[in-house]
């Protein structure tokens, strides 16, 4: 709390010096967001809690109640008038004042992409409604039986046979042949609306609606391109020799239909780690309540308003929301005592805290995470606890013994899961880049080229297949996927920042240390979006983004 009130005294001491003209655009830009967060407000409320009971219930009305409450904001976010009043402030550049600016931003950027014209904007959602619905109906044949995406990977964990693992492989891939012709369609008509608003494409667009850089993410990509090939080609080695013994066949003849999952994203199993033994006889929520209290993050409230267990109609996942920016901030979850449910709620309490230890004096418009991806990373360095050798240690009273076998596994574990993500994230950063930039060229080529420098899985010969559109986010949730690397990155670098310079100890389990939830308030949650993304890392850790540490964590 203290910081965000000595930058804001200083800010508005600097802004009475320099006096002057942009008084009166400032003056003009702060009643203009005083009126607007007295709209959108009450509106976010009342459409999070919309979302809050359909998630609950599952009833139909209930989620069209929430999303007529998002199209009625939607609606003010494309009022023309205000974006062009918007637009010509920040073309003027008189404001200087350092909140106002971001406030602005986060306007500016809030009002842009609703600025597509309607007819387009209408043709982009019945178009990417259709593909949705295509991927959830549309099955895969082997041998011109239908099969489901869950019989398929049955298939590919378990069975030795590398004909029958090839033609549910190609059983896996059918869908893109049913979806490529209007994925790109649709890849055309974002990019249209894209340079309606003045980008050179969507997947630009997109990026820079979210402060990113398109430049600058390559940069970190390539960065960890560099880092991880040579640690993540001896892994593939080790673990192609594993997956050909299986099949009796050559490590050269490992094909993609021999990995576990249709895109080789995931470990296959040959590593399973199986820590549910340990959490069986416990409660994952108190070990939850009880761990963030020791850390100083005590998350009793939101449990309080959150909704934990299994029911009928709920939503079978996870999420964390943030009601209001005030305070009420809940997870829906649906809790078991196993390692997976350990995970889930450490991250979406991880999501929680960030939301909860917001800093009320920052406006209500930047009273929220950076960016997605770095409550994604605080999510996720806490969700990696649960396989935490040295955390499971203290929280649970375990043995010495017991925490070297864990340690042994779980390391080995971990390694393998984030290369392989991480590799798997440069074919789709990579591959989204490339396809609209150019949607014309052969994309079915590009992504075999993509897949063999990234993920050095050997492409069938002679396949010419749009097997890049099976994979649904490209169609519904276009140039997102590299937040998930992101934050795997910043997780690593927060937790070298918490070992070496909070804790003071490379192998201290975060347990009962408040020293990490007082560095975690000051540094990233009560700067909520005061600073751009990248400025935040470099006050919190001393250095911008990088993934020299996820390479310290994972590979060395
Ligand atoms: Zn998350």
């Amino acid at each position: 709390m203290k910081r965000i009130t000595k930058t804001i005294i200083i800010l508005t001491a600097l802004a009475v010096m320099a006096g002057c003209g942009k008084k009166n655009t400032e003056k003009e830009l702060a009643q203009f967001i005083d009126e607007h967060v007295q709209k959108v407000k009450p509106l976010f409320k009342e459409m999070s809690l919309a979302y809050w009971q359909a998630a609950n219930s599952g009833e139909e009305e209930d989620y069209e109640k929430a999303s007529e409450l998002e199209l009625k904001i939607r609606r003010i976010y494309s009022d023309a008038n205000d974006f062009a009043f918007l637009k010509k402030i920040k073309e003027e550049g008189r404001v200087k004042d350092a909140l106002l600016s971001r406030q602005l931003d986060e306007l500016y950027n809030g009002y842009l992409e609703n600025q597509i014209e309607a007819e387009l904007m209408e043709k982009i959602v019945e178009l990417s409604t259709k593909i949705e619905k295509n991927f959830s109906t549309f099955r895969g044949s082997i041998e011109g039986q239908k099969v489901t995406g869950n019989q398929i990977r049955e298939i590919l964990k378990t069975e030795r046979d590398s004909v029958k693992r090839k033609a549910a492989w190609e059983a896996s891939k059918q869908v893109g042949q049913a979806v490529a012709k209007d994925i790109i369609e649709l890849v055309k008509l974002r990019n249209q609306a894209a340079r309606k608003v003045g980008f050179e494409n969507y997947h630009t667009m997109r990026l820079s609606l979210g402060e990113q850089d398109v430049k600058e993410i390559d940069k970190i990509f390539e960065e960890l391109y560099e880092l991880t090939t040579e640690p993540f080609v001896k892994l593939k080695l080790e673990l192609d020799d594993i997956l050909a013994k299986k099949c009796e066949i050559e490590v050269m003849e490992v094909m993609p239909w021999h990995y576990h999952d249709p895109f080789f994203q995931e470990t296959p199993l040959v590593y399973e780690l199986d820590l549910d033994g340990y959490y069986k006889d416990k409660d994952v929520k108190e070990l939850a309540t009880k761990f963030y209290a020791g850390i100083g993050l005590p998350i009793e409230s939101i449990l309080a308003n959150s909704d934990l267990y299994e029911r009928e109609g709920k939503n079978p996942h996870a999420f964390c929301t943030d009601i209001d920016k005030e305070g009420d901030v809940r997870i829906l979850c649906n809790l078991k005592n196993n390692e997976q449910w350990m995970e889930t709620i450490l991250h979406e309490s991880g999501h929680g805290v960030y939301d909860l230890y917001q800093d009320p004096k920052v406006p209500y418009l930047l009273r929220e995470p950076a960016h997605i991806f770095t409550t994604e990373a605080i999510a996720m360095m806490f969700g990696r606890q649960s396989r935490d050798a040295g955390w499971m240690g203290d929280m649970m009273g375990l043995t010495d013994e017991q925490k070297e076998e864990i340690a042994k596994v779980s390391g080995k574990y971990a390694q393998l899961k984030q290369l392989i993500f991480a590799r798997w994230a440069m074919v789709m950063y990579n591959f989204e880049k490339e396809l609209y930039a150019n949607p014309e060229q052969n994309l079915n080529k590009l992504w075999w080229d993509m897949v063999e420098k990234y993920q050095f899985v050997n492409r069938p010969p002679d396949r010419d297949q749009p097997d890049w559109a099976a994979k649904i986010h490209i169609a519904t949730a276009p140039c997102y996927y590299h937040n998930y690397a992101l934050g795997e990155l910043l997780a690593s670098q927060l937790h070298n920042k918490i070992v070496t310079d909070i804790l003071k100890d490379e192998k201290a389990s975060y347990v009962g240390h408040k020293e990490i939830g007082e560095y975690l308030k000051e540094n990233v949650f009560e700067a909520g979006a005061v600073y751009r993304w990248n400025e935040m890392i470099e006050r919190a850790t001393g250095e911008q983004l990088t993934a020299k540490y996820f390479v310290v964590q994972f590979v060395e």
